[in-house]
């Protein structure tokens, strides 16, 4: 059994540590598989001496969101952070974010409550998103956390929703895959009635994050029976982006080193 922790979020993306500061805690909780998987950013990665001094196996992580559902979120690990195409989709991905910033300003707006973008103070090393503007709106005490500003104005169907204006799925198993990388369906447990396994294989999917906080003993061993029949193989993350997220918990999950199959050859 390993302590297994692929799916972590820095202030490169929606975290709140730098990448740094979530090395040595994902160390302090003994955690030995690691990856950091900024939403279509790998900046974190970049003039890191990531395999030194920290004792963790490490590979190399993105996720990037796709247009198909707010929800239908693919991880890529092993990828070559230098490939050129890579870095180029990320940047017009973090460009194509911002633009649906400004529309989420303006349908908050609408529904009065007006914030600007000069409030947010948008930088292009940032990859942004929903919870950016949650933040701000915890700061001018409009809501406490973010799990309130979905819940009342930013997530699927709520007054200032926009639908995310990522790659297609296709896409983004292209763009990890040309990168050296290998795609795993992230959360698969939140579209799980949206999918076909099947066509995601044959999209050229390596592999599901079968454990992940919110999936019940059930959803894990579907996960994981399916994953099997369609020769993908495993992973397990905790989608940590740090204190006062909701999403604190970094501790991996311990689990069989092998279900992680091929992938276990990408850690450094
Ligand atoms: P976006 O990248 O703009 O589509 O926003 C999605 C991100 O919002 C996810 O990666 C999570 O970090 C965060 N998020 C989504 N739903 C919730 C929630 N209910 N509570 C807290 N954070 C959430
Ligand atoms: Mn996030
Ligand atoms: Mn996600
Ligand atoms: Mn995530």
């Amino acid at each position: 059994m390993s302590s297994i922790n692929l799916h972590t979020h820095s202030v490169f993306s929606d975290g709140t540590l730098s990448p740094r500061d979530i090395l040595k805690k994902a160390r302090l909780a003994a955690v030995e598989f690691f990856s950091l998987t900024d939403h279509d950013s790998i900046d974190g990665w970049i003039n890191q001496e990531y395999s030194l001094g920290y004792g963790l196996k490490i590979a190399r992580g993105v996720e990037i969101n796709t247009s198909f559902h707010d929800n239908l979120h693919i991880l890529g690990y092993g990828i070559d952070t230098e490939n050129k195409n890579l870095r180029l989709k990320l940047t017009e991905y973090r460009s194509r974010r911002i633009q649906r910033v400004k529309k989420i300003v303006a349908a908050l707006k609408e529904i009065g409550i007006d914030i600007s973008l000069e409030d947010l103070s948008i930088k292009d090393s940032i990859s942004y998103g929903r919870p950016h503007i949650a933040d701000f709106l915890i700061k001018k005490k409009i809501i406490r956390n973010r799990k309130e500003a979905f819940q009342k104005y930013l997530g699927y169907e709520k007054p200032a929703y926009i639908p995310s204006i990522g790659p297609s799925i296709e896409e983004t198993i292209k763009v990890i895959k040309d990168a050296g990388g290998y795609a795993v369906l992230a959360h698969p447990g939140a579209v799980k009635n949206l999918i076909n396994m099947e066509e995601f294989k044959e999209m050229g999917l390596d592999g599901v994050e079968a454990f992940y906080p919110s999936h019940s003993g059930g959803t894990i061993r579907y996960f994981i029976e399916t994953a099997k029949k369609l020769s993908l193989f495993v992973t397990a993350g905790t989608d940590y982006h740090g204190m006062g997220s909701g999403r604190d918990s970094l501790s991996g999950f311990d689990i069989e080193e092998s279900l992680m199959g091929k992938l276990r050859e990408r850690f450094l």
